[in-house]
């Protein structure tokens, strides 16, 4: 499949059907800790980039074979909502199944009324917000020119105004970064300006290829969670628990999820073993003859080796 990837297994949405609107990396930000590494050139101006009814097919077709979904998540190669249509897809997605339609974007468009117009269907909107500081906002987003933090900002509280779902707003903690005093009261005074119904937190647990990222020390993270909490429902950031038990196709699967983000090979291991209880070897046979095929490469993030797709294959990723 082209658009449609998954099931993927998340704590925070489950059992997720991914659908990837994008060609990557097509973004409004540049953040540091971006998984794709530095944008050639930002995008900014909102378009169809694949047709909208080949992609709703595919979502028709993938539903047949995926049951038990948790949710139907619309992600990006890059910022999400500069897919134009996306409202419609949601819509189409929605008269399909009774599975709620969630949509992650880094929220840099949302001062736009017809980009908010277009979410309004979704169940589950998760934007970003990093910063509560215009020179943070700089620092970790790194934005095209002409979207300032004010414009971030704004677009998130006329979201909320306009918005019924649920609103979970994304913070991603950065060790040294955002995670100081002084950044955390200023994240807490705009969230609460903004008042999401959960704040999730989360770390930068995959390898950033443009520089070094750190995670917050468990102090730091213990912190970031006590002044957040203050002002909104903080969910702790837990580790991603891959579950390929229901992927109709294993090897698919596993490439599809890899060339959308790395993959802590740890993890990988255990999800695949976790597909043949008993048989000890199993693992380790598929994931030798996988990495054999030459698609795949190792990278390095604090101190654990991760799988990342090579250059030249389908890669990927969202926000
Ligand atoms: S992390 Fe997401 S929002 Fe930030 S540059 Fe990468 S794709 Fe864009």
């Amino acid at each position: 499949m082209k658009y449609v990837f998954g099931p993927v297994s998340s704590k925070r949405l489950g059992q997720s059907l991914g659908v990837d609107l994008l060609p990557p990396k097509s973004c409004t930000w540049n953040c540091i800790y971006c998984q794709l590494g530095k944008a050639r050139k930002f995008v900014t101006e909102r378009q169809e980039f694949f047709p909208r009814e080949e992609i709703l097919e595919e979502v028709r077709e993938a539903l047949t074979v995926n049951t038990g979904l948790d949710w139907i998540t619309f992600v990006g190669s890059g910022e999400t909502m500069l897919y134009k249509g996306i409202g419609w897809l949601v819509a189409e997605a929605k008269k399909l199944t009774n599975t709620p339609v969630a949509v992650i974007t880094n929220g840099s468009l949302l001062y736009l009324p017809e980009v908010r117009q277009e979410l309004l269907q979704a169940d589950a909107v998760l934007p970003s917000l990093n910063a509560g500081s215009e020179v943070l906002y700089e620092l970790i987003d790194r934005p095209a020119a002409g979207l300032t933090f004010l414009q971030h900002r704004e677009g998130l509280k006329a979201f909320r105004r306009e918005y019924k779902g649920r609103l979970w707003i994304e913070v991603m903690l950065l060790g040294g970064i955002n995670d100081t005093d002084a950044a955390l009261n200023d994240l807490a005074n705009v969230l609460e300006e903004i008042h999401p119904d959960m704040v999730h937190l989360v770390l930068p647990t995959r390898p950033a290829p443009e520089q070094e990222i750190r995670l917050p020390s468990d102090e730091r993270l213990e912190q970031a969670i006590a002044i957040l909490s203050k002002v909104a429902v903080v969910i702790n950031p837990l580790k991603g628990n891959m579950d390929l038990r229901n992927a109709p196709d294993m090897l698919e699967a596993i490439t599809a999820i890899v060339s959308r983000h790395p993959v802590q090979q740890r993890e990988l291991h255990k999800a695949v073993a976790d597909c043949f209880p008993g048989e000890a070897q199993k693992a380790d046979d598929i994931l030798s003859e996988l990495f054999a095929s030459g698609r795949f490469g190792l990278v390095e993030h604090n101190g654990e080796p991760y799988w990342v797709i090579q250059k030249g294959e389908n890669s990927g990723f969202s926000s």
